[in-house]
Order: structure tokens, then C-alpha cells, then sequence
């Protein structure tokens, strides 16, 4: 992260439950870049029945990952457009170290870095109690009980460990995501400096 410039090509990165989500949507209109949600732009292709939701379904009802070489692909093709050539604000992609190694690829071939990857943290139980809350407010389909324990697991198994990854790459940021989200948004701006 440069001392003068506000970053520009950040990663939201962190459990089902931290607030990605809420904080992506908040930083990047502060920012002025697009927030690009891979979880969202999955469900919208799941509602409108395309193929690429259809290919989707089926893993995010069980808390899995969709396969990485379908997320890579949308992935690419949604950074190739216009709006994200000065930034973008990447909620919930890379969760594989697949992916980490396709966005480096992508970001080469256009001279593009990311400029810094901000961790939103919560404890378990904590998480848990909000996936359930959200589960009673917006009838999600993988917000039940057990799927959400399988999306916890999946997370630590496949995507903490990019955190230590991106940590040695000198990248990372580790924001407490516990509080109000105005509280928790001026943490994130504060951090970003
Ligand atoms: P989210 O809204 O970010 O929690 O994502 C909801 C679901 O979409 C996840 O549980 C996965 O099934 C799928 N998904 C979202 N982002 C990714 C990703 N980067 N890689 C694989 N699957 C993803």
C-alpha cells in the first residue's frame, strides 16, 4: 500500500458472516470503484436461471465452492470491463489458492497489482448467530444451519490460508468486523489511511 494514494485494487477478504458484504458495498461507493461479489453475481445468475447459475446451484445449496475454473472465468470477464479499469473492490473472490494464481495472471496482463487485501474478522460463534439472523431476514437457500457450519469449514480449510499467503506478499490488513457498521466502516477507512 503506497504512503499518498487511497488504494484502488482491494480484496475483501473473510468468513461467511463478517460483514463483506455490507462493508464492500459501503467502501466502494466511498471509493468510487465498483464492488464486484462473486456470491452475488452468482445469485443473480441463479435467479435469472442462466447457465452459468444453473452450473452454480447445486454447489452454493451445500456450502461448497463453485469449481474454480467457472469462478475464474466470470471473474476475468467481469474486470475486463470498463468500470473496473481504475479499481475495483473484490468481495468474496479469491477463496482458493487457484484463484489467487488466475487473478495474479489476469492483473499481468493488463500491469495491474492488488494494493491491499483487508481481513474482516469474527469470532465462530459470533458468525454463526449472524448467518442465522440473516437466514430469518432474507430466506437465503445455503443460510440454513448445517450448510452454514459446511461454509465455515470449507472457508478455514480452503481460504484462511490465503490470508497468511497474501500477509507474506506484505498485503494485508486485519480489521476487528465486531461492532456497528458505521463503526466497523470507519475501522476500514481509518486502516486504509
Ligand atoms: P458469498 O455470498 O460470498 O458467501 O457466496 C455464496 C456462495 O457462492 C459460496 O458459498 C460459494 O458457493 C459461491 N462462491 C462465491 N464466491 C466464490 C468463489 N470465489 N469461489 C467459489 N465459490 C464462490
Amino acid at each position: 500500500m503506497t504512503e499518498s494514494a487511497t488504494p484502488s485494487r482491494i480484496i475483501l477478504i473473510g468468513p461467511p458472516g463478517a460483514g463483506k458484504g455490507t462493508q464492500a458495498a459501503r467502501l466502494a461507493e466511498r471509493l468510487g470503484v465498483p464492488a464486484i461479489s462473486t456470491g452475488d453475481i452468482f445469485r443473480a445468475n441463479v435467479a435469472q436461471r442462466t447457465e452459468l447459475g444453473q452450473q452454480a446451484q447445486r454447489y452454493m445449496d451445500a456450502g461448497e465452492y463453485v469449481p474454480d475454473e467457472v469462478t475464474n472465468a466470470m471473474v476475468a470477464d467481469r474486470l475486463a470491463a470498463e468500470d473496473a479499469s481504475g479499481g475495483f473492490l473484490l468481495d468474496g473472490y479469491p477463496r482458493t489458492e487457484a484463484q489467487v494464481a488466475e487473478l495474479d495472471r489476469m492483473l499481468e496482463s493488463s500491469g495491474a497489482s492488488i494494493d491491499v487485501v483487508l481481513e474482516l474478522t469474527a469470532d465462530t460463534d459470533e458468525l454463526v448467530t449472524r448467518l442465522l439472523g440473516r437466514a430469518a431476514e432474507q430466506n437465503r437457500s445455503d443460510d440454513t444451519e448445517p450448510v452454514i457450519r459446511r461454509r465455515l469449514e470449507v472457508y478455514s480449510e480452503q481460504t484462511a490460508p490465503l490470508v497468511t499467503l497474501y500477509d507474506e506478499r506484505g498485503l494485508l490488513v486485519r480489521v476487528d468486523g465486531l461492532g456497528t457498521v458505521d463503526e466497523v466502516t470507519q475501522r476500514i477507512l481509518d486502516a486504509l489511511g
